[in-house]
């Protein structure tokens, strides 16, 4: 009776990790917050990078895109030429959603595999799409990064070396604040400094557990 006991709880499968989305518009901060995340030990999937690797590694995606958009999409060093792909896609909705309809499956597969080799019962993925995309649907709570307009479009002036007007044409084709404000389960209002978001951050994953 004791070994059976044993030999049942061995089969048990661990319980998933939860996914917590991690949000927000151009210069929020989400990715100087997903630092603090890591900091605290906690995992982070960073989508909008890896969906930028997976372009140039994925001999599927690659192809697909070929296939879509023409061989240009790749220099002759099979690298992606990002600006050529902007280029075609630009004021073609039909053609980006046919673009991201082969990335980001591809990501989400990625994250999936990812989130399998996991250990802690809390992993993050952060992505600037995740309410546009509905990804939060898939995540246990949804967390957003947001700040003021003027400090976001100041911050990324600093960072980027852009215009006001380049920022704020960015921020403009996003979804609006108040309607992401809505949607998310915590929000983190960066309108300070740093140690600020930090605390906030670490307040904020005491909150989640
Ligand atoms: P994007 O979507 O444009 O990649 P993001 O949401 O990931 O932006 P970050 O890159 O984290 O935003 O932050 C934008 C810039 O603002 C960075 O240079 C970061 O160091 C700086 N920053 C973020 N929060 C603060 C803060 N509270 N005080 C000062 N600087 C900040």
């Amino acid at each position: 009776m004791e070994e059976l006991n044993t030999e049942t709880k061995k089969a048990e499968p661990d319980p998933a990790s939860k996914i917590i989305g991690l949000t927000g518009g151009i210069g929020s901060g989400k990715s100087t917050v997903a630092k603090f995340i890591e900091d605290c030990g906690f995992p982070v999937y960073y989508s909008d990078v890896k969906a930028k690797t997976i372009v140039n590694d994925n001999e599927d995606v690659k192809q697909k895109i070929k296939n879509l958009l023409g061989d240009a999409s790749y220099d002759k060093n099979g690298i992606y030429n990002r600006k050529f792909v902007g280029e075609k896609v630009f004021n073609n909705d039909e053609l980006l959603s046919q673009l991201n309809e082969i990335i980001h499956p591809a990501v989400r597969i990625d994250f999936e595999e990812w989130v399998e080799r996991q250990t802690k019962y809390l992993v993050f993925k952060e992505t600037a799409l995740l309410f546009e995309l509905k990804l939060h649907l898939q995540c246990y709570k949804s967390l957003l990064v947001t700040a003021e307009d003027n400090l976001r479009i100041k911050r990324v002036m600093d960072r980027d070396g852009k215009t006001y007007r380049e920022v704020e044409s960015v921020m403009n084709n996003q979804m609006p604040e108040k309607d992401k404000i809505k949607m998310a389960d915590y929000i983190i209002y960066n309108n300070t400094n740093l140690d600020d978001l930090q605390e906030q951050t670490e307040k904020v994953i005491f909150e989640i557990e």
